[in-house]
């Protein structure tokens, strides 16, 4: 068994995309290594690029071999994949996101084919580097790490996309009080990570020595006599300036989320959805109400 780190472009290969397919089977081009590359291998998938990284851990099945992309990988490629070329069939095993950032930070580092911009695709890593790694990796199962995200595992390990908590329609007025002091939901830490800590109105993300910072901010707030739930569909990750925005009526969002009070857009993402009922709560109690003191 043999430890490798694979590059990708995601310019060209939509790596992001492809890991939230629950699909487990995957290829990769394999352009130099092809006699040593072999069965039961461990590839650590790199993504390129600004905000790259480990992205996913691959176990290699088949020696590699001449063949066409699979089908179910086209999708991922910018233009398709027609070539027929040397590729190495693996089962992804692992889906995490392993920033650049973090792993300058680890002794590693030094020791990664990535640092010095190598060119290629394929490059081997000693069993040494590759344990550790493998090891960095399985505490962040354990631990809820600043600059690891991690991809959700289902209870017979095969890999599936992270989803949000269902949440609580009646949460514990406990939790209603601060933001700060009192520690996140599960709901509100799910939020943050899949925005990546960044603000849905202006994108910054706040680096902190701990790790990035950002703040959940309920659209139909949790306290007072009608209070809102503690779900996804609930909850922004906004930056703490445009959190006291919004929950003091500054600007509020429209159901086409353009902004309303100020200029620009929530961002969505595709798997966290607003709920427009929310929405229009906070439009009516709390953006108009503030606008008439
Ligand atoms: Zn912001």
């Amino acid at each position: 068994m043999a430890f490798w780190l694979f590059k990708c472009n995601p310019k060209q290969y939509q790596i992001d995309k492809r890991l939230h397919d629950p699909h487990s089977t995957i290829t990769w081009s394999v352009s130099r290594h092809r006699n040593q590359i072999g069965p039961g291998d461990i590839v650590f998938l790199w993504a390129n690029g600004k905000g790259g990284g480990i992205r996913a851990v691959m176990r290699v099945d088949e020696p590699p071999r001449d063949m066409l992309e699979l089908e179910s990988e086209q999708g991922y490629w910018i233009g398709g994949d027609t070539s027929f070329i040397c590729r190495v069939v693996g089962t992804l095993t692992n889906r995490i996101s392993v920033t650049t950032d973090f792993l300058r930070a680890q002794p590693v580092w030094e020791k990664l084919p990535v640092k010095s911009g190598q060119q290629g695709t394929n490059f081997p890593i000693t069993d040494t580097d590759g344990e550790t790694l493998l090891g960095l990796i399985e505490r962040f199962h354990h631990e809820d790490s600043p600059g690891v995200s991690q991809w959700a595992t289902d209870e017979g390990g095969e890999i599936v996309p992270e989803r949000l908590p269902e949440g609580t329609e009646s949460p514990a007025r406990q939790q209603v009080i601060t933001q700060r002091v009192i520690r996140d939901t599960e709901v509100a830490t799910a939020v943050k990570r899949i925005h990546n800590f960044r603000c849905q109105v202006c994108d910054v993300r706040l680096e902190t020595p701990g790790g990035p910072y950002a703040e959940a901010a309920h659209i139909h707030p949790l306290g007072g006599e009608n209070p809102g739930p503690d779900q996804p569909d609930n909850v922004l990750c906004l930056c703490p300036n445009h959190h006291v925005l919004f929950d003091y009526g500054a600007f509020s969002i429209a159901d086409d989320m353009s902004l309303l009070g100020m200029e620009g857009r929530c961002r969505i993402l595709p798997g966290h959805m607003l709920n427009v009922s929310n929405l229009a709560y906070h439009r009516r109690n709390i953006f108009n109400a503030g606008a008439e003191k």
